[in-house]
């Protein structure tokens, strides 16, 4: 698993690395939304024909000479180049690193400096079944991450018929007792097709958003129907980059 693409944002002066891969199972990954391998579990992006070395990363990235880098995936963290770019953008370039999601199986990694973490579930039990892999291994990362004060932020899918008010509560009250300042993102369910589940409704997301408000301080939400999902550039500036390289 490796980086296929750069992107850059001319205004915001940030670009991202993009990973191809992840080491989930979540029957419910956006990026099948994309894919159309709505039968596949977990992530199922079709594998790049080219992925980028190190030397043309780096390349990319100096001539650019971005503010901040972010490595997104699929999940970032299974890129083997990953430490390496990290350390280059910080020490070569001066810039900002970021992890701009995943989901928080590695946060132990020396020079970066934030990370917006994707998770999945607060019952021991549910999160095996959804990703495959244990709960406390994400969250112990998540705490240890905190602790060591690297900047931090939280997300969760909330799925009333699955990931409910049960899940987020538990996880907003875990956030909420290292920090209630922690910023934390609820995206409403954007229904894959083949996948039982349905989207959220508007007061079933009020309700998520004033649950989660008990315990954090900066909670916000998205509530997107598909083909939402699949225009973002339409709906936020951020979105509004351009592939500097791979495809
Ligand atoms: S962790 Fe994210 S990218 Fe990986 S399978 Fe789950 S939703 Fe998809």
């Amino acid at each position: 698993m490796a980086f296929y693409r750069i992107t850059y944002h001319e205004q915001y002066r940030f670009a991202t690395l993009h990973n191809w891969g992840c080491t989930f199972r979540c029957p419910y990954c956006s990026y099948k939304l994309r894919s159309g391998a709505q039968g596949r579990p977990g992530f199922a992006e079709p594998k790049p024909e080219r992925f980028l070395g190190v030397d043309e990363l780096k390349k990319v990235l100096l001539d650019l000479h971005p503010e901040k880098v972010y490595f997104m995936g699929g999940e970032p963290t299974v890129a083997v180049e990953l430490d390496e770019m990290i350390r280059f953008a910080k020490l070569e370039l001066g810039a900002w690193t970021q992890l701009g999601h995943t989901n928080g199986s590695r946060l132990d990694i020396p020079l970066l400096d934030g990370a917006n973490i994707g998770f999945k579930a607060w019952n021991s039990v549910l999160h095996e079944k959804i990703t495959g892999r244990p709960k406390d291994l994400i969250y112990n990362n998540f705490r240890n991450a905190f602790e060591r004060g690297m900047k931090l932020s939280a997300n969760l899918v909330f799925i009333p018929e699955l990931v409910g008010y049960d899940e987020l509560e538990g996880l907003a009250g875990f956030l909420g007792g290292l920090d209630r300042r922690i910023p934390f993102h609820i995206s409403g369910y954007i229904p894959i097709p083949g996948q039982p589940w349905r989207r959220p409704d508007d007061a079933e997301m009020e309700q998520a958003v004033a649950l989660a408000g008990k315990y954090l301080d900066n909670v916000r939400f998205s509530h997107l129907s598909s083909s939402e999902a699949l225009d973002l550039r339409a709906r936020d500036d951020r979105f509004q980059v351009r592939i500097v390289a791979g495809v």
